[in-house]
């Protein structure tokens, strides 16, 4: 199967809202066809998450994975700030995002569609999501950590918005700096170096 190409910041699907997907879609061939290739492009690339626009399909479809590998470089105390830690294969439609009283968070994130780069995102600590698995059935999530931030970010994809509206902004970083120079380092610092002379 050749993989659908990954949308790239500057199409329009990226930036309008997704539709509901219709009950009769679900579990039909087309569906099944469509999660198959999101997920096998989210593990190609590789990623933890995404959201069909992605792929050019504006549905309200997101797929979330993450993995001992994908998070082989962070050590055991990065993995805790972060309340990083795998999880299976998760498939949901028509999501709904509540918040919970868990705080806030401020790390790097990327996306597959923002191809090469990197910012600080603030995001809840905790969500629930609420919504249909790839059979029609009602699942709720309580996340908490990475998972919450991967389900804010691909629910986010859903209504058109991208980390960069979300970030901040001056700390908007090449890849190649972040893993050079940011990843290991302590939040504050980061900010303090890239946030410094802003102008008022
Ligand atoms: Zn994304």
């Amino acid at each position: 199967m050749a993989l659908p190409p990954i949308v790239q910041a500057g199409d329009p699907v990226l930036r309008a809202a997704a539709a509901a997907v219709p009950p009769d879609y679900l579990g039909g061939r087309e569906f099944r066809a469509l999660v198959q290739a999101m997920v096998a492009v989210m593990r190609a690339a590789p990623g933890v998450g995404l959201a069909a626009p992605q792929i050019g399909v504006g549905l309200q479809v997101i797929v979330l994975e993450d993995t001992e590998a994908l998070m082989a470089k962070l050590s055991p105390s990065e993995r805790a700030a972060r309340g990083r830690a795998p999880f299976p294969l998760r498939i949901i439609v028509n999501p709904t995002l509540t918040r919970r009283e868990g705080g806030r968070a401020t790390f790097f994130e990327g996306c597959l569609s923002v191809r090469g780069y990197m910012a600080l995102v603030e995001r809840d600590l905790e969500v629930e999501v609420t919504g249909l698995d790839e059979r029609g059935a009602p699942v709720t999530w309580q996340a908490r950590g990475w998972p919450a931030r991967i389900l804010q970010h691909e629910v986010d994809h859903l209504r058109g918005t991208l980390y960069v509206d979300r970030m901040l902004s001056r700390t908007f970083s090449c890849n190649e700096e972040v893993s050079g120079r940011w990843f290991d380092r302590p939040i504050d610092e980061v900010r303090a170096a890239l946030e410094a002379d802003r102008e008022r």
